[in-house]
């Protein structure tokens, strides 16, 4: 007996309901193709938009940085400064989106836990949709705020939310693209209910920046967010994340966000990467990227016969675990990384496979993909799309998402 025994059991019961998950371990990546226990595999699994984690040039950019300035930050950037890379980067990202002020994070996780206990306290009340990212929730639980889940895009539920639920400030917080399922959030019609009853708007725009909006700004500051959340490890290819709002907000950031007050800073090669990430999204490159994920996504939306996605995301529901997970293996013997999406991610009896595009997949990869689903879900494409009767309660996701 010791006092550890518990982490058996744990995993025993994981093991036994069926969820105990792990890790594939990459030995080589190359365009949209990873090596995973020496066979090769189209990769589906990567949010890696505009394929730049795998261009050379991020790469470079990144040694480039670190010869001069060094790999590491040593220290939190308040103790130890941050470099003229993290300037140029900040100071980028803020004229791409249109914001006045950018502050940098060391992922997107990080931002929200960090930041929603600085707009948010025990007197305030934040407003979440039920679908949000877990690093929304834990942010909302750090805040101590009251938090009140609104219906996944229920603009009504969230109006009457609003006049009920009163407090000394009041946050709506939202996501752009649903990181799950693909869709996309009324943004202007949140903006303007929020705007009305006097509540604060946040977007986590990570699904949809680099990919929508102008010159792949994202989506939520165009519709009139207060405070836009943005990812740098999707799109642009690197890692770190960064909130965007008025200059008073990257002040008060500084000073009150533990996640960035008590963290090291990112790698001076990983900043510089996602700043050489951001020059190309922002190009016209740029602009054949997206265009060309735009392309394989409605393709394959349309081949598969399902609505067309908001962005780059096509969630099949399967429903049921086992069947995701029978589903997954069988496209990856046929040398296809798609991955099984499982509870607590996704609410319980909606397990899916989650396919992510990238402008690096090439038509054939496609091709492949389209007959690999079709085998692999063969029963799927004969009922309604995402039926899924069992969605439960939102307030449940929320607790159930611990
Ligand atoms: C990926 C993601 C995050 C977390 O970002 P990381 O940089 O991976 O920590 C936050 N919010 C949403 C909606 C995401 O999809």
């Amino acid at each position: 007996m010791s006092a550890l025994d518990f982490l058996d059991e744990e995993l025993a019961a994981l093991e036994r309901a069926g969820r105990l998950r792990t890790v594939r371990t990459v030995e080589a990546r190359r365009g949209s193709e990873v090596e995973v226990g020496g066979r090769r595999l189209v990769n589906f699994a990567s949010n890696d938009y505009l394929g730049l984690g795998v261009d050379g040039r991020l790469a470079a950019a990144a040694a480039r940085a670190e010869q001069e300035l060094g790999v590491g930050a040593g220290s939190s950037r308040l103790i130890s400064g941050h470099t003229v890379v993290t300037e140029r980067l900040e100071a980028a990202l803020a004229e791409m989106i249109g914001a006045p002020s950018v502050r940098l994070f060391n992922s997107g996780y990080a931002a929200n836990t960090g930041l929603l206990p600085v707009l948010a306290g025990p007197s305030d009340v934040i407003f979440s949709d039920a679908l949000n990212h877990a690093s929304l929730i834990d942010g909302c639980r750090l805040s101590r705020a009251k938090v009140v889940v609104y219906r996944h895009g229920d603009l009504e539920g969230l109006e009457r939310a609003l006049m009920a639920e009163l407090g000394r400030r009041r946050i709506v917080i939202t996501e752009s693209v649903f990181s799950m399922d693909g869709d996309a959030a009324d943004l202007s019609g949140i903006v303007a209910v929020a705007r009305a009853r006097e509540a604060i708007t946040v977007v986590d725009d990570a699904h949809a920046f680099g990919v929508l909006g102008a010159r792949g700004a994202g989506l939520g500051w165009a519709a009139g967010a207060d405070i836009v959340v943005g990812t740098l490890g999707k799109s642009f290819g690197a890692a770190g994340a960064f909130v965007a709002g008025p200059a008073r907000l990257a002040d008060l950031l500084w000073n009150r966000a533990r996640t960035l007050v008590f963290s090291t800073g990112l790698s001076t090669g990983t900043q510089a990467a996602a700043l050489a990430g951001l020059e190309i999204s922002r190009g016209v490159e740029g602009d054949a990227r997206r265009s060309r994920v735009r392309e394989l996504t409605i393709r394959l939306c349309d081949a598969l016969q399902i609505p067309r996605v908001a962005a780059a995301i096509v969630p099949l529901v399967l429903g049921s675990e086992d069947a995701a997970v029978a589903a997954s293996k069988q496209l990856e013997a046929e040398g296809l990384w798609v991955p099984a999406i499982r509870p607590p991610t996704v609410p319980a009896g909606s397990a899916r496979l989650r396919i992510t595009l990238g402008a690096n997949h090439e038509d054939q990869a496609l091709a492949r993909l389209v007959a690999g689903l079709r085998g692999a879900c063969a029963s799927m494409f004969h009922v309604e799309r995402s039926a899924s009767p069992d969605v439960p309660t939102p307030s449940m996701f929320h607790v159930e998402q611990t």
